[in-house]
């Protein structure tokens, strides 16, 4: 049974990066019927926050990527807190050392600043000289870190990447680097071997960033004499600008930034597949074709770049194709926020899902639209009402008026057929008719087709707008 993981540290919110790699993972675990681990690294204590720990889950549970183990769900492996497993890696180091094959290390912060300064001033790279290799005494009033040994200077490492290929370091490019820290925290290396092995993680897929990683980490695979998990390293994504795309630079990073604006999630999850995954030049993928088709195999090696227009473009896409009544409950949220109540059930929700989405490419541009025709009253346009709201034209709205209220069924073809009639018994074009009723009811000269605008309104709130111009 494959077993995947996303590990993020709790130290900031969801990035679309972390979405990708979780994502990604996920698909994988549903598609070959495997299990989708959620294990959180927050060994760095300074930098992690439970609100941050909080927005992770959420903008997950947004996205609708839901996990088999982890933090609310359990498992068979917990705790899935690194901070909560500090005895089993205390543990595995205390045996490490007992074989020989990790040590204590006392050096001082001091020493080893000193050392690393020296290095720079000679312009080579710095790597712990193994100082406290084969030190027997344990120099008093110093803690001790744990840091792993190297085998030997001489060997090559390396591993099939199931993105990069085949990569390799050698060892004398690697040092013995520290595993715990002597207050009982894991570094990031240890704690992820540690608990890749024992979580019986299959495949472990994570940014780029982390391939130098991977050399180190199979070190201590190879030491402890485990089986490494095979790798498959995902491609940077770049800003619109071309950079890395980051926290600090780029606000779109954020995943929950575009729930708030109005993006739909399976809009954003849609954008996020296509950032170094394809499927010949398909773009709308649903989520039940990304569980069929996804695979690591189909991730390319090259940068993954922000397109917001794209992502406008595909939030339209699902305007255009998800059930209305279910964007209907999204947008209700929008209108909340503007003050409006949209009961479950309210037909005008779905109304004006398909009367705004060919022109709204966001839940909040959706949200706008539909704002006039939710208040009560309507302020009409000055110049408008003047030009259209004539001596002329009020005896045809009060015709459109009566035979409106009139009507047993409030629906499009009708509304429009009250219209034509008025408008044909006056022997005037359409326009002379639905303009008067357009001013009258929305206060101004733009709104779509005079049926639909009279649809959306409402019965009572139209005859009240009517009766207004009227008065
Ligand atoms: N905590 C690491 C991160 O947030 C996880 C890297 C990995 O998946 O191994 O980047």
């Amino acid at each position: 049974v494959p077993r995947v993981r996303f590990a993020p540290s709790p130290t900031g919110y969801l990035h679309i990066g972390g979405a990708r790699t979780a994502l990604f993972n996920y698909l994988y675990a549903r598609r070959f019927g495997g299990v989708f681990i959620l294990r959180i690294e927050d060994t760095d204590q300074e930098r992690s926050t439970p609100e941050s720990l909080k927005a992770i889950l959420d903008g997950l549970k947004w996205l609708g990527i839901d996990w088999d183990e982890g933090p609310d769900k359990n498992g068979p492996h917990a705790p899935y807190f690194q901070t909560q497993r500090l005895d089993t890696y205390r543990q595995h180091a205390d045996q490490l050392i007992a074989q020989g094959k990790a040590y204590r290390c006392y050096c001082t912060q001091e020493e080893l600043r000193e050392r690393r300064a020296q290095a720079e001033k000679e312009g080579r790279a710095y790597k712990y000289e193994g100082t406290c290799r084969d030190r027997k005494d344990v120099p008093e009033g110093r803690t001790a870190v744990v840091r792993f040994k190297m085998p030997s200077q001489e060997g090559t490492v390396s591993f099939d990447d199931l993105v990069l290929g085949k990569i390799s370091k050698e060892y004398s490019d690697l040092d013995d680097w520290v595993m715990l820290r002597a207050d009982g925290i894991p570094l990031y290396n240890y704690g992820c071997v540690i608990d890749d092995h024992l979580m019986e993680i299959t495949l472990v897929s994570r940014g780029q960033e982390h391939v130098n990683s991977t050399f180190p980490q199979l070190m201590l695979y190879q030491s402890l004499g485990w089986q490494p998990p095979r790798f498959a390293h995902l491609p940077l994504i770049l800003g619109a600008d071309r950079e890395k795309l980051s926290k600090r630079k780029h606000p779109e990073a954020d995943v929950m930034q575009h729930a708030r604006n109005g993006i739909l999630p399976e809009a954003l999850l849609n954008f996020v597949i296509r950032l170094g995954w394809s499927h010949g030049n398909d773009e709308v993928i649903t989520r039940q074709q990304m569980m069929e088709w996804f695979d690591f195999k189909d991730v390319g090696s090259t940068s993954g770049v922000w397109n917001p227009d794209k992502l406008q473009w595909l939030n339209q896409q699902y305007f255009k194709t998800l059930p209305p009544a279910q964007i209907a409950t999204r947008l209700a949220t929008f209108l909340d926020r503007r003050g409006f109540r949209l009961d479950w059930g309210d037909p005008r929700g779905p109304q004006f899902v398909m009367a705004f989405r060919e022109r709204a490419k966001t839940l909040e541009e959706m949200a706008d639209m539909a704002v006039p025709y939710l208040k009560q009253g309507v302020t009409l346009d000055e110049k408008a009402a003047a030009k259209h709201l004539t001596a002329e034209s009020l005896p045809l709205v009060r015709q459109v008026r009566e035979a409106v209220a009139a009507l047993t069924d409030w629906n499009v073809p009708a509304l429009d057929a009250v219209i034509k009639s008025v408008s044909e018994r006056a022997s005037v074009g359409m326009g002379k008719v639905a303009q008067p009723v357009r001013v009258a009811v929305t206060g101004n000269t733009t709104s779509p087709g005079i049926g639909e605008t009279l649809l959306l309104m409402g019965r009572d709130e139209a005859l009240r707008r009517l009766d207004a111009a009227l008065s």
